[in-house]
């Protein structure tokens, strides 16, 4: 038996920075960024990809809130 087969991976989406990379081998799901290299899932993935967006939504509108609000808080109390 020979299990030393090579695998082929599949970048699905991304770039050299960040990429996602599948085996239809193993069905091995892996999110490459930078050096670092995350085991996920489907399902992981999908919820990554949620959360992600909301962080984006989120920020976005924190940035936006941010000139309209006055550096009262950032200021003195008294
Ligand atoms: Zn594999």
């Amino acid at each position: 038996m020979n299990s030393n087969k090579r695998h082929k991976k599949v970048c699905l989406s991304g770039n050299d920075e960040c990429r996602v990379v599948f085996c239809p081998d193993c069905g091995t799901l892996e999110i490459n960024l930078g050096e670092h290299t995350v085991r996920t899932n489907t399902e992981s993935l999908h919820l990554l990809s949620s959360v992600l967006n909301h962080a984006k939504v989120q920020l976005a509108q924190m940035q936006n809130k941010l000139p309209a609000t006055p550096s009262m808080r950032l200021g003195r109390v008294h």
